[in-house]
């Protein structure tokens, strides 16, 4: 994955999007918003990968629900090819499913137990094409070879796979419609580390051959490091920095990107240097707290910081949602003097 972006068309675009759920608080109390995304932007380019990373609960699988047309956004666009997808037109959903497929954590989970393999890899074509049996069977075959896996192995059933092997079927599948997107929601988190690696080479090749746009959802820095070209972090459902891989993980700025890099061994970027640690819990997204949303458990959280929420602006070649971007490294230094 070596293209640069600027040299590559626009796949996905996602425009402020936002998704609020309401919630039932009691019998006689008025509902709750959970407002789980918040205004999230992005383009997907062929052959790159955006990871997207932050805590469990802070929007990365309601942002996967929306951009695969699961479910419908509260506000904001999706333009795919340069078209804005018509979300309340069924036909217009369909076709936009076709070209953002899904790979899901959990390969045995999402692959229907009482089919086999051959049946699961077909189904994608007769549901979206008019290919004759026989086509439909040459592409299978192809797909199976492509992920790995002997054709003859498709009349098995998904239990009779590793997990690895699973995961590669569950890649068949998502790759059998030559979709513009995949969505890989921590596609790798559920198998052995000896296999991560494996099935991770597999989804960076089939990317460049495909030259299909990653958006891959994960909590494993040291995953992201291997697999993105970009990176957007998330807390509580909005974009807290974004930018180039490399740009991220040599001089991570936001604090909670740093506290996350911190928390992950392996990675040595200047973060490393100080033992930062997220204090406290995740705040509940039914309560965010006031103006920056991280200043709970920021060390360097000021009256500013606790009434006026910092919006994405540019700083150093990434975008940052911090009210003190330019100062956190020289905050960082004196606080580790002390
Ligand atoms: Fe910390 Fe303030 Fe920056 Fe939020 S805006 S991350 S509280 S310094």
């Amino acid at each position: 994955m070596n293209q640069t972006r600027e040299t590559q068309p626009t796949l996905m675009q996602a425009d402020q999007l936002t998704r609020h759920y309401t919630s039932a608080r009691g019998p006689f109390a008025p509902k709750a918003i959970v407002r789980a995304l918040e205004g999230i932007s992005f383009e997907l380019h062929p052959a790159r990968t955006l990871a997207v990373v932050g805590e469990s609960g802070c929007g990365k699988s309601t942002l996967a629900r929306q951009i695969t047309f699961i479910e419908t956004p509260t506000s904001g666009s999706i333009r795919l090819d340069g078209k804005t997808v018509a979300l309340d037109d069924r036909a217009a959903l369909k076709q936009a499913r076709a070209q953002v497929q899904i790979i899901f954590q959990d390969p045995y989970g999402s692959l229907n137990p009482r089919k086999k393999v051959r049946a699961i890899l077909e189904e994608p074509l007769i549901i979206n094409t008019k290919m004759s049996s026989a086509e439909r069977r040459e592409r299978v075959d192809w797909m199976m070879q492509k992920v790995g896996l002997r054709p003859e192995f498709g009349v098995r059933y998904p239990h009779m796979f590793s997990g690895g092997q699973r995961q590669r079927i569950a890649i068949a599948r998502a790759l059998m419609l030559n979709p513009k997107v995949v969505v890989a929601d921590e596609p790798v988190s559920a198998l052995d580390v000896s296999v991560q690696a494996q099935v991770l080479n597999l989804l960076m090749d089939l990317g460049e051959e495909f030259g299909v746009a990653y958006l891959f959802i994960s909590h494993d820095l040291s995953v992201v490091r291997h697999i993105a070209d970009d990176v957007m972090v998330m807390y509580l459902g909005r974009a807290v920095e974004v930018g180039a891989k490399q740009i991220l993980f040599d001089t991570p700025l936001h604090p909670y990107t740093r506290a996350l890099m911190a928390a992950t061994p392996h990675i040595d970027p200047t973060a490393r240097k100080v033992r930062m640690a997220v204090n406290g819990e995740l705040p509940s997204p039914l309560d965010p707290p006031s103006g920056c949303a991280f200043h709970t458990r920021c060390p360097y959280a000021t009256d500013r910081c606790k009434s006026e929420r910092p919006e994405l602006r540019e700083v150093g070649q990434r975008q940052i949602a911090c009210h003190r971007a330019e100062e956190v490294l020289t905050l960082e230094a004196a606080q580790t003097q002390d």
